[in-house]
């Protein structure tokens, strides 16, 4: 094995350790509390752990977590006032509705319901709109935790050549504006591209966020190139025993570190980088709802 491995756990608890620092700081000299609201409908088990797992560093941060948790059968007004509620609140300066959503509810709806400034997911149109054109915004946790250890890594980014596959909304096309922004070639990639392989081959950096355990061998990956792998996908592992499962990406990690020059675990890597990303983008909504100065 060759790539050095891009840590994101500890690269994420450094940011967290700095967001702490940020939020002593507003309780001491503001008597302010940053405080984050997530909304969970239903009972998706992945949902679930996600959630549980946001409100635990939230408050091990120093915020206050908000959690509001309900019925899979939730209508869409009262989804709707609650937001509207949490719009109003002061003492709440980030809102994050995880998704998915049930079937039942429009997830863009939803979404837009939100008070921009309080869009610690940067799902928000407006917020797609300010970052598609280069203006002050909320950016998206994953791609951002992505862009950090990228900009961490490598120091500028100017000039390189950068291949995103996968063109979700909430992954992909932020992915490709953050890349571009710092002066990346780049080419989103998706399940139409013509030959990948060759696509891929052309990169100096990989983000793989595709949703398909392992996709991207390391015969894909030019030597000495970055690999970002944002998948998360849970498959069988019977060599641990009967039923139980493991968590891969959307890379194959043992093949891709033979040619890589750098690489992100799974586990281990963008997902802590994310929730690190949110208490982050929780401050900075706090601190613009205040007028105070913006962590870094
Ligand atoms: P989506 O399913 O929304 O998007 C997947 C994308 O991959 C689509 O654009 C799709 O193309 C493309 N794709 C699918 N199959 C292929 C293929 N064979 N070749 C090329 N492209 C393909 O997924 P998300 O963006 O929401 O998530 C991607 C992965 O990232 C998932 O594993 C998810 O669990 C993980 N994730 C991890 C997070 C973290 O914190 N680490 C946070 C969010 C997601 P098309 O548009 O043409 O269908």
């Amino acid at each position: 094995m060759s790539a050095t491995i891009i840590d994101g756990k500890a690269f994420a608890a450094t940011v967290r350790e700095k967001v702490a620092v940020h939020v002593s700081r507003l309780k001491e000299q503001n008597g302010i509390t940053p405080g984050l609201a997530v909304v969970l409908v239903g009972e998706d088990p992945a949902s679930q752990v996600y959630v549980r797992s946001k409100g635990k560093m939230t408050v091990e941060v120093g915020m206050n977590s908000y959690e509001h948790k309900l019925d899979i059968d939730t209508s869409e007004a009262d989804l709707l006032t609650l937001i509207d509620t949490l719009n109003k609140d002061p003492a709440v300066h980030g809102i994050l509705v995880q998704l998915p959503l049930p079937k039942h509810l429009d997830e863009d709806l939803v979404i837009n319901a939100i008070d921009p400034a309080k869009d610690v997911d940067g799902f928000h149109i407006s917020n797609v709109g300010l970052l598609g054109t280069g203006q002050k915004s909320m950016v998206p946790c994953t791609p951002l935790g992505c862009l950090m250890m990228l900009r961490d890594h490598h120091g500028s980014l100017s000039g390189m050549d950068a291949v995103v596959i996968g063109r979700s909304n909430i992954v992909g096309k932020p992915m490709a504006q953050l890349l571009l922004g710092d002066s990346c070639t780049v080419t989103i990639a998706h399940s139409r591209t013509k030959d990948l392989p060759e696509v891929v081959r052309r990169a100096d950096i990989v983000v793989a966020a595709v949703g398909r355990p392992e996709m991207v061998p390391g015969d894909w990956i030019k030597p000495g190139a970055t690999v970002i792998d944002v998948g998360i996908n849970r498959i069988d592992a019977p060599e641990k025993g009967e039923g139980k499962t493991r968590l891969v990406g959307d890379a194959h990690y043992e093949s891709c570190a033979e040619v890589a020059g750098a690489i992100t675990p799974v586990p281990g890597g963008v997902g802590p980088m994310t929730i690190a990303c949110l208490l982050a983008n929780t401050v900075t909504a706090c601190c613009r709802a205040n007028g105070l100065e913006e962590p870094e």
